[in-house]
Parts: C-alpha cells; structure tokens; sequence
C-alpha cells in the first residue's frame, strides 16, 4: 500500500512561496523550511510532521517500507454521534484531509542500514487519539519485532484516548503495555520518540515504556492538562513543565534531539545495540553465539545489552 500520495507531495507547494512560523510569526522560505524538515530557519520551533514525512526522514528507503496491518480500520462500538456527524462519517472525513486509513503507520524497514519495526502517529488524524485501531497496529507491531528479533521504533505522538471508542480505547493502554513487557522480557530494544504533543493515555503506557526514550525539541509532554492540574494542586505550574527540556532535566526523558540529527542519534542507538550481538535468530541461538563467538567485549558483550538501559527509561 503506498503511504506517500499526491496529497504529500502537493502540500510541499510550489517553490517560492512562504511559509510563517506559528511560533515566532517570521516568514522564510518554503523550500528552506521543507529543506529543514519543517523546522523554523528563525527560531527553531519544530513543526509537527505527518507520519509519511516522519518515515520519508528516518528510513533508508521509505519506498521499501512494509507496512503491517495497512487496512485495518475501526468499527463504532458506541454509535457516537458529535456535531451531527456519525463517528463513521468523522473518520471518512478525517481518512479524505489525511489520506490515512488511521492515525498510526506501521511496518518494517531500515534505519542506518539497521532493520527495525517502526511505528509514527499522525497527529492530523483524529488528534492522534488512541483508539482500538492505534493500539491493535501497536501490538502487532511489538509483536512482529518480537518475532523477528528486531529492534522497535515508536515515533509517539497523541492528544490521547479517542472518545468515540470509550472502554475499548483506554483498554489499549494495557494491551500495548503487556505486549511491550513480553518485549522487554524477551531482551529486546525499543526506543521511543516522543514528537509534539505526546499526552494522556499514550504517554501513560507504550510511549513511556522504552528502553530510551528521545524527545523532540520543545515538544509538549505530559498526561493531562495544565489548566487541570493548576486546579487540583491549587498552585502554578513552570512555564516549561510540559516541555521535553523539563522531562529530561526531570528523568523521564532521556535525550532532546533536534530534528536534523534525529536519525543519526536513533542510528547511532541501534548500532551500539546491534553491535552488541543481540539481534540473533533466536534466544536459544543468541547464548550460542554469545559463547563462541569471539568479540571485543568477550563473553559477557551478550548480556550488556540489558544493562544498557538508562534508569529514566523506564516508568
Ligand atoms: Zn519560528
């Protein structure tokens, strides 16, 4: 199924128009912003990308990219209706502005030259709101890396859990949270990329269960509003206290990286994983080759992977 339509290439626009940072008001150059993967020439804000764009950035060959579960779509359990719209007919509309099925793209490819599940939400669908759809293409993807021994990339991003789905959507929290525990327990690496604004029940599980997690400059992190939380805690929040800058300096976020070095950080991470001598056939396999393989580390390179996990890495 191909994910990079008229649609994504229309919207880059021809050359010489302009574009304004919605944070910092400046104008610059289409092309120079596009060339800058959507970050402002000016001020550095980091624009939100849609999941083709973010898969265009990270992988090798996009074109290569196998999806998993492509046409999977959701049913209406609830027989919601909002603004006299039926939620069907919210998702058709959301599936024509998008040209998405749902908000998240699943599959396989290469990140500098290392094979890996990747996962990227869309914001522009739905808000990225999780529902029963997002968190089935999460486990199925969690469990073909488990499968395939392969290190697992999720690009998170959500406004939270979808409405319309009520009970089967905050169950997915717990789905994807016990498919990334089997995951864990297996040896196996998965690094999170929380990109603006990853929030609410998704923040509260598979984001925040990475091995590492990587932020995007200036992203809004966190589970529930600040308005909310002034009015419970009946105090102030910082400025920042929902920034991936506060996260790191806080533990729950391991590293900021700006866009354009983004792929290289998440390469560098898999090839001192791989490197490693971990992603093998099997584990059966995997204490073989740790045993007679010779290696710079020696024996013990093996079991050095899962001691490699940063202690913020894990909530
Ligand atoms: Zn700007």
């Amino acid at each position: 199924m191909k994910i990079f339509g008229r649609r994504d290439r229309e919207r880059r626009g021809p050359e010489g128009l302009w574009h304004t940072c919605r944070e910092c008001g400046e104008m610059a150059y289409e092309r120079e912003f596009e060339m800058a993967h959507k970050v402002c020439p000016k001020c550095g804000f980091h624009e939100r990308l849609s999941a083709p764009e973010r898969i265009a950035l990270l992988l090798d060959d996009p074109e290569a990219f196998v999806q998993i579960a492509p046409r999977l779509a959701t049913t209406d359990p609830l027989k919601f209706e909002r603004d006299g719209l039926t939620y069907p007919e919210h998702l058709a509309r959301y599936q024509q502005s998008s040209g998405l099925i749902e908000a998240v793209i699943c599959g396989k490819g290469r990140l500098d030259g290392a094979e890996i599940c990747l996962a990227v939400i869309d914001f522009r669908f739905l808000g990225a709101s999780m529902g029963a759809v997002v968190g089935e293409k999460i486990t199925l993807t969690v469990e073909a890396a488990m499968e395939a021994r392969l290190p697992l990339v999720i690009v998170n991003c959500s406004g939270g859990a979808r409405m319309q789905e009520g009970m089967l959507s905050l169950m997915q929290m717990a789905k994807t949270s016990a498919a990334l525990r089997r995951f864990h327990d297996a040896g196996l690496l998965y690094i999170s990329v929380m990109t603006d604004p990853t929030l609410a029940g998704v923040t509260a599980s598979f984001a925040s269960l990475a091995d590492v997690i990587v932020a995007e400059p200036g992203a809004t992190i966190g589970f529930t509003g600040r308005r909310l939380i002034e009015q419970i805690v009946k105090q102030k929040l910082p400025e920042d206290a929902q920034s991936a800058e506060f996260m790191q300096e806080h533990g729950m976020v391991d590293l900021v990286s700006p866009r354009r070095a983004l792929k290289d950080l998440l390469g560098r991470l898999l090839n001192l994983y791989t490197g490693a001598g971990a992603p093998v056939d099997s584990p059966a396999e995997e204490a073989e080759a740790a045993s007679v393989e010779e290696s710079p580390e020696g024996p013990e390179a093996a079991p050095k992977v899962d001691e490699s996990q940063p202690a913020g890495g894990q909530v």
